[in-house]
């Protein structure tokens, strides 16, 4: 399929947005995640979406090679867009922990959120981190997904 499509909406701002979110590339949450963002007033925002969200940032960070790790990345982003504030999500049942450590388990992933937020406070100037863990909702939970702040 090839072409040319004109938009009219939303109306291009060229202003830089002020925040980075950071999360998983699993499109099982990218829609919870959006509907959350929106639900904490969140608009136009830098989004870094990649398998583990942050947790690519902790483990690949040294790989040899030289590429952009996602930690790099962000800290790039945040130096050209004068960031003041990233959001870290992760989620359960994560690919990326099944692939990378054999297995998605919550506290592991919440003790990541926090090792990457204080990573990310130490290397961003003047930068708040918030971090939060999204899971789908239980049967007595009703429907949905639940996300707690880490
Ligand atoms: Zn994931």
């Amino acid at each position: 399929m090839s072409g040319v499509w004109q938009l009219d909406q939303p109306v291009y701002d060229a202003s830089h947005v002020p925040t980075i979110v950071v999360c998983c590339s699993d499109g099982r949450f990218i829609e919870a995640t959006q509907d959350f963002l929106r639900s904490q007033g969140l608009g136009r925002h830098d989004l870094m979406a990649m398998p583990g969200g942050m947790a690519e940032a902790l483990y690949e960070r040294e790989v040899p090679g030289g590429a952009l790790s996602g930690a790099r990345a962000t800290e790039l982003l945040a130096h050209l867009h004068h960031t003041k504030k990233v959001i870290l999500l992760a989620h359960a049942d994560c690919g990326y922990y099944h692939q990378r450590l054999g297995a998605s388990v919550p506290d592991v992933q919440k003790k990541d959120l926090s090792r990457a937020a204080d990573w990310l406070t130490e290397h961003i100037p003047n930068v708040k981190v918030d971090a939060y863990y999204m899971r789908p909702a239980q049967e007595d939970e009703g429907a949905g997904f639940i996300v707690e702040s880490v």
